[in-house]
């Protein structure tokens, strides 16, 4: 059967969600919204573990506090979602080595400001080489290179690491830091940073008792083909429905766009696939593990610490969630990248055997078993491919065009597309904003023209 609508917006993330909530606010109420999984939220998604709720997407109010404000913390705060303050910079004081000896805290301090400073200049020569502007090249550049950054030390592969993979504003300014400010707010609430999302969708899908009953949200409804013409768009999902618009908002991840899910014909012109390949993504995988009790340091400024191995990024980042959820017993241990694909691709058993080996190097052999793990496998869910978009350094600005332009009736979404915030949750909220906008100004002119032509008929 072929259903008909005006606009289709696929993924019910947080940008598909607010995509959809502006443009029912403006009167497109004859919309569909079709999402491959069973539940709205996409990387906004919680779990029971461990007797709490853990956030194996975003866990992070990212932004708070500057001169203005961040729409989502405002969610946050409208849906009285319980937060509470977290400072990640603390951990460079909590290093801890294979022997399970922590750092002087001169040590690491200095270890840190070398790495900056390197990793500054070594952008700032990279810079100047891009713009052509008499900067360094080739061969001197990895010399450079060798000579400034190239971290070898355990200590110093973890803290590349922590600089690179974690706390990018150290060394290049961030939007949403500058705009929003510098403060983070983890999510501790048991309904789980998704039940902003829900709030969202509640103004304008029918619910009721916290379950959305709208029969305009359509789930596990995976979109295969897209086709798309001068005079509308055909979506076809695996379940060989048929859902025929005006125009479509795509909302999947950059991910999913660079992966073979979705089939467009006519095939997206090459402009649109460069810019899609040349975007990064990173994966990134908060790994939870529950104990009997606890034997790590609370108290303040523990919340963080860091392993050194010589092999970067090795269960290098550790969190304590007692300031979260006091007596919970859980630690969260961040992989990124390889790290991550590498556990995506063993089984958790042995991912607790590797961690627990990391916990004994730091805490010693006297330790209790983890009782439970919770490994997240965002690389490989075919409806993320990834845990979010990353911009080269130093990329071109026309690459993040060009990967927000519509194309016809194709507008696309999504945490990518934000210029700014791209890779936050405020990013996917404001770009699905933002495409609405566009779309609707795209409405309006076509019913312009269409009114014209019939005044010359
Ligand atoms: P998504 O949430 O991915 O929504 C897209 C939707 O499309 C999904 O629901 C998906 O199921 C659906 N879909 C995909 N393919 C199809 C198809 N073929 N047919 C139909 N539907 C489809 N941000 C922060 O601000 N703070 C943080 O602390 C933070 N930490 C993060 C940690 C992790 C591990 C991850 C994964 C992300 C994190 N982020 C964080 C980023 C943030 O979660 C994302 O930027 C944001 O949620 C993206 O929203 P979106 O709507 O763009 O995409």
């Amino acid at each position: 059967s072929i259903t008909r609508c005006s606009v289709i917006v696929v993924g019910a993330g947080v940008s598909g969600i607010s995509a959809a909530k502006v443009l029912a606010e403006k009167g497109v109420e004859d919309l569909v919204i079709l999402e491959a999984s069973d539940r709205i939220g996409g990387r906004v998604r919680k779990e029971d573990f461990g007797g709490v709720s853990v956030e194996l997407g975003a866990g992070w109010v990212a932004g708070v506090g500057g001169k203005e404000s961040n729409p989502v913390w405002e969610l946050a705060r409208n849906s009285g979602l319980r937060t509470c303050f977290s400072d990640y910079s603390n951990a460079r004081y909590n290093i801890y080595d294979r022997s399970g000896k922590i750092f002087p805290s001169g040590v690491a301090a200095d270890s840190y400001k070398k790495a900056v400073e390197s990793a500054i200049q070594m952008i700032r020569h990279q810079e100047a080489n891009h713009h052509g502007g008499g900067g360094i090249g080739g061969a001197d550049l990895s010399k450079l290179s060798e000579q400034l950054s190239d971290p070898k030390t355990p200590i110093e592969l973890a803290i590349d690491f922590i600089l690179h993979d974690f706390e990018m504003a150290e060394v290049e300014p961030i939007s949403t830091f500058l705009e929003f400010g510098e403060q983070e707010y983890l999510v501790a609430d048991e309904r789980g940073y998704e039940y902003i999302l829900y709030k969202m969708a509640e103004t304008f899908l029918f619910s009721s008792e916290g379950k959305i009953l709208d029969s305009r949200l359509k789930l596990n409804k995976v979109v295969r083909e897209l086709q798309h013409s001068r005079n509308g768009v055909m979506v076809k999902t695996e379940d060989g429905c048929v859902y025929e618009a005006d125009y479509v908002i795509l909302s999947v991840s950059l991910g999913v766009l660079q992966s073979d899910l979705i089939t467009f014909r006519p095939p997206l012109p090459r402009w649109k696939t460069e810019a899609i390949e040349k975007c990064d993504v990173m994966v990134y995988t908060k790994i939870f593990l529950k104990f009997p009790y606890k034997f790590w340091p609370c108290g303040p400024g523990k919340e963080f610490f860091i392993y050194a191995h010589e092999r970067r990024g090795y269960f290098t980042f550790w969190q304590h969630m007692e300031n979260a959820y006091p007596g919970s017993n859980i630690l969260v241990v961040t992989l990124t990248n390889g790290e991550s694909k590498r556990v995506e691709a063993q089984s958790d058993e042995e991912t607790l055997k590797e961690a627990m080996g990391v916990l004994r190097d730091m805490f010693g052999p006297d330790i209790p078993n983890a009782t439970d793990i919770l490994v997240p496998r965002w690389w490989n869910n075919r409806f993320q491919r990834g845990s979010y978009s990353n911009y080269p350094i130093i990329s071109n600005p026309q690459v993040v065009n060009n990967i927000k332009a519509p194309l016809g009736r194709i507008f696309f979404s999504g945490e990518h597309t934000s210029e700014k915030f791209s890779g936050y949750v405020h990013g996917g909220y404001l770009a699905g904003i933002d495409t609405a906008d566009s779309l609707l100004e795209e409405m309006r002119k076509e019913a312009e023209r269409k009114a014209e032509n019939q005044t010359f008929m």
